[in-house]
């Protein structure tokens, strides 16, 4: 079947499509009906199956492959390395899941995770699964307000963390972030659960914070039993940023999610049982939990979990990781390359590199320069894959598993299966023509994977991503694109204040907020810039309330840094502002509304754009006067 042909068949009857893709993983009950649709655009897929991914991401394999690897954590930054068999991974989740039943948490339960790139995160997320609690993990970069919002929105019974994480051989401590984010959270969690690495001094809590390590030994036999789950129960939540200061609750089902993975597995990233995969996210992104933990090992391979950069101790490191551990498929981010372009290209010529196959980037736009250098110098396929937290896994892409059809450079590529890609008008809906620009939607219903709703709130969901378009409620995506005449799409940028920071998404909002916090703040708009390595960059421009606090270059420069101190501390430096310039006016409509995307074109060189709503036109001066110095 060539790929064409198997895409159509996967929208024009979804149905028995994703009955056929269904086989790919372990079923403890089969499903009666594979779509439900009846109240869209919630979507159920696999109504009346049970199935669990724990099982089909480490029981599963005990059978066929029980002493082959199955977790190889590796850290650069402590000098650690240690490969999980599929008998010792299964183990470990066990006496995680055990410990966390024995501090009462059950099927429903949230669990937040806030963790370095360890091991014990794996474990936690898969103990979670085994026993059908919602785990809900942070990004270890994300600092304490960030993380009491979702304290606040999760409400988990359990956390579970760390000491410390390290970054460029610097200790980040957890601990003193997490205790401060359960103070100005509202809601309290029962228990906190600390895997001390003895990388910084902890103050344990009584009665609510406990020792890993211990409860670990006391259940160190452990055998529990797995939960089976309805195929529509969520497996997780997982917060993103939007337009609003507070992140969405990213909600994902059992089943679909399962076989989404398991299908994608397949056809676009063409893994093997017995291979090994490294995907060098972090657990706190999406990409962490479809392809660092649950999509390999449900499609049987061995996957690396690496803390560290990937150029320390120098740019070679990753490749050392790939010859010695046969990676034959490997996932990236196109700033990660950027990064590395920077260094001697020798560095990973060292390497034996021949069991790589392909290289997979998302997360950001793929420029071509950067396509074309990593191609040549690993002369592999270097595979650009597009999506979001909301889908879970590529919507562009192409499938080499079904057909080796050829990519565009610039482009990701083609519909996924399950995926109807429309580009409309964005303000008539209208659909557009062959390179004319228009706004992402998808069609639905989404193809199994893609997110069940918003974590409590069904009602933003719908309003968030849905609108009627014709006859059909499609979801957008908040990204411009195009659709080539040969039907290859280009992904032009977001529609919407959301900005994308060496493949994070951050809100521009929830930065605004933080930094309106500081006391000398009376305005602020955040924007995000081109920059050459890490795609975009924040810069915010404030209004001080006291001018005379940034009347010299001295002045501004301290209050700078203070002001990026107060984001470090509250949203993580993951968020920081690479510039914060000072004015006494910011661009705003007459009825109030920031005109960020005049800001940004100014910040780039560009046209600021249709100004006739705009309140004073001296303020546009400003921000250049304040960029040039
Ligand atoms: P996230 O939910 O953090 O994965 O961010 C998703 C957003 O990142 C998308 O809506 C796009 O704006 C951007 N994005 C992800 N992958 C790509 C890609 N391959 N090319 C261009 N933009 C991408």
């Amino acid at each position: 079947m060539n790929y064409a042909e198997f895409y159509n068949h996967s929208v024009s009857n979804p149905q028995a499509f994703w009955e056929n893709e269904a086989r790919l993983i372990d079923w403890q009950q089969p499903f009666s009906q594979a779509l439900d649709y009846s109240r869209p655009p919630f979507t159920k897929w696999f109504v009346g199956g049970k199935t669990n991914l724990c099982h089909n991401a480490v029981d599963r394999w005990i059978g066929t492959q029980a002493d082959q690897p199955a977790l190889i954590a590796i850290s650069t930054e402590t000098g650690t390395e240690k490969v999980y068999s599929f008998t010792e991974l299964l183990a470990e989740v066990n006496r995680a899941a055990a410990v966390m039943q024995s501090l009462g948490v059950a099927k429903g339960d949230r669990v937040l995770i806030y963790m370095p790139m360890v091991a014990e995160a794996a474990f936690a997320m898969l103990a979670c699964a085994r026993i059908g609690a919602i785990h809900s993990v942070v990004f270890g970069g994300f600092a304490s307000n960030s993380l009491a919002t979702r304290i606040d929105d999760a409400k988990p019974k359990l956390i579970f963390s760390a000491d410390a994480g390290s970054r460029a051989g610097k200790i980040v401590e957890y601990k003193p972030l997490l205790d401060e984010a359960i103070n100005l959270a509202r809601h309290k969690p029962s228990h906190v659960l600390l895997v001390n690495r003895g990388l910084a001094p902890m103050k344990l809590l009584a009665d609510r914070d406990l020792d890993y390590s211990a409860l670990r030994q006391q259940h160190f036999d452990a055998n529990v039993p797995l939960v089976w789950l309805d195929s529509g129960d969520p497996s997780y939540v997982l917060y993103t940023s939007g337009t609003t200061g507070k992140p969405k609750g990213v909600q994902r089902d059992v089943g679909g999610y399962a076989v989404a993975l398991a299908s994608s597995m397949k056809h676009i990233f063409c893994g093997n049982p017995g291979e090994t995969y490294f995907a060098t996210s972090d657990i706190g992104w999406v990409v962490g939990h479809s392809y660092i933990v649950y999509g390999p090992l449900i499609a049987g391979m061995a996957t690396i979990m690496y803390e560290g950069l990937p150029v320390r101790p120098d740019a070679g490191v990753w490749w050392g990781i790939v010859e010695k551990y046969k990676v034959t498929r490997m996932f990236s981010a196109p700033t990660a390359v950027r990064v590395l372009k920077k260094h001697p290209p020798e560095l990973m010529k060292k390497y034996d590199l021949s069991s790589l196959k392909a290289l997979y980037l998302a997360g950001e736009p793929l420029d071509e320069t950067t396509s074309e250098w990593i191609a040549s110098q690993l002369g592999v396929p270097v595979i650009d894959n597009y999506w979001q937290t909301e889908t879970g896994w590529p919507i562009l892409s192409v499938a080499k598993g079904i057909e080796d059809t050829p990519t565009r450079l610039g482009s990701p590529g083609i519909p996924m299966p399950g995926y109807k890609v429309k580009i409309i008008n964005e303000t008539t809906g209208a659909l557009c023509g062959p390179n004319e620009k228009g706004v992402v939607v998808l069609e639905g219903p989404l193809p199994p994977g893609c997110m069940q709703t918003i974590y409590g709130d069904d009602e933003r969901f719908v309003n968030t991503y849905w609108s009627d378009v014709g006859n059909a409620q499609v979801y957008s995506t908040f990204d411009w694109g195009i659709r080539d005449a040969d039907g290859y799409y280009f992904i032009l940028g977001r529609t919407d204040d959301v900005i994308n920071v060496a493949g994070h998404r951050l809100g521009t909002r929830e930065i605004e907020e933080s930094i309106s916090s500081h006391p000398n703040v009376s305005e602020v708009a955040v924007v995000g810039v081109e920059d050459k390595i890490k795609g975009q960059a924040a810069i915010a421009f404030v209004i001080p309330r006291n001018a005379e606090t940034a009347a010299t270059p001295q002045a501004k420069l301290a209050l700078e840094a203070e002001i990026m101190a107060v984001v470090d501390k509250q949203l993580g430096a993951v968020a920081r502002p690479s510039r914060v310039y000072f004015v006494t006016l910011l661009p705003k409509t007459r009825s109030g509304k920031l005109l960020r995307r005049s800001i940004q074109a100014i910040c780039e060189g560009r046209d600021p754009g249709d100004l006739t709503t705009i309140e004073d036109p001296l303020s546009l001066q400003q921000i250049k006067a304040a960029l040039a110095g």
